[in-house]
């Protein structure tokens, strides 16, 4: 469905993507991996043929390069955080309805796909983080294309609004929809990708399975910590927006670390005023199930 051949991009002396080869079949779900300017914005940004690249790029078998208006239309795409005019839900789709040139009877089909129908007549305004996130998935999915891309979709959202929005692109997934997204969040990968590119600095460092990543990468020391719940959303954003992998688990959260970066998670907390309950370096290669802290 997408092949990736010597995709380069270099702006200025920064080469944001060297040499990265790949190939992702229909009806994967490819997660892009790494620290924060690895590479994966700007590997979608190319998919989406926004942006100019050497290499070859192709998209359902469609040149991005040549004709990027025809392989942009084989990809719906959600962003980060979508922007949207404030009208009501189902004008937004039908809306976009008219501009992407569907057929006016998808905008209730979509809607209905991404449980939104019940809030059809409200405005966006009202709308929660994780109901404006599935009006985003709603839009991308007018034109019923093949491929799903995704740029880190639940980086702003609640853990609850963050596990239900990956629930329904894993339905769509298993219906059909080639999906590649990005993402800090290793329980996320687990549950939603079939495999994992992983880049560093540019270049493609490896392949694997979702639950082969901890180790691969040597991800063998975690700071767990213990948050009030009332913060706990929030410090997941905060960490993730800081460029930590997070691992939720029951009430405390995993952040990986490296050896001498251990208080670098707390110091992010701290400077967004989070307040920290307890913490603890826990060593090895597979998180602990379950949680014991009273
Ligand atoms: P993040 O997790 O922070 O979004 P990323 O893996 O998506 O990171 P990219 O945004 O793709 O990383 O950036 C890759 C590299 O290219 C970084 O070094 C970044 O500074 C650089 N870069 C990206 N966009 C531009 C631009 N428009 N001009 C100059 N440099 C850029």
């Amino acid at each position: 469905m997408i092949t990736a051949k010597n995709l380069t991009k270099r702006y200025g002396k920064v080469a944001a993507l060297s040499d990265v080869t790949f190939t992702i079949e229909a009806g994967e779900a490819v997660a892009l991996w790494g620290a924060n300017g690895a590479g994966k914005t700007t590997t979608l940004r190319c998919l989406l043929g926004v942006q100019g690249f050497e290499g070859a790029l192709s998209v359902n078998g469609i040149d991005v390069q040549r004709h990027s208006k025809a392989a942009r239309a084989a990809i719906g795409y959600v962003p980060q955080e979508a922007a949207f005019y404030d009208m009501r839900v189902d004008e937004t789709a039908q809306f976009y309805a008219r501009l992407k040139k569907a057929a006016p009877h998808r905008a209730a089909e979509v809607l209905e796909q991404v449980q939104l129908s019940e809030h059809a007549s409200k405005r966006v305004s009202m709308l929660s983080g994780g109901m404006k996130q599935r009006l985003a998935l709603a839009v991308a999915l007018l034109a019923d294309p093949p491929v799903l891309v995704l740029d880190e979709p639940t980086a702003n959202l609640d853990v609850k609004a963050q596990r239900d929005f990956i629930r329904t692109i894993q339905d769509l997934n298993h219906a059909g929809k080639t999906v590649v997204f990005s993402s800090h969040r290793l329980d996320e990968v687990i549950a939603l990708g079939t495999r994992v590119l992983v880049l560093s600095e540019g270049k493609l460092l490896l392949e694997c399975r979702p639950n082969e990543l901890a180790s691969k990468l040597g991800l063998h020391r975690w700071l767990r910590l213990w948050i009030p719940h009332e913060h706990k959303d929030n410090s997941l954003r905060v960490l993730g927006q800081n460029g930590f992998t997070t691992m939720p688990n029951g009430t405390s959260i995993y952040v990986q670390v490296n050896a001498d970066g251990k208080i670098a998670p707390l110091r992010s907390l701290q400077q967004a005023s989070i307040p920290i309950e307890d913490f603890e370096l826990v060593d090895g290669d597979l998180m602990p199930q379950g949680d014991s802290h009273a």
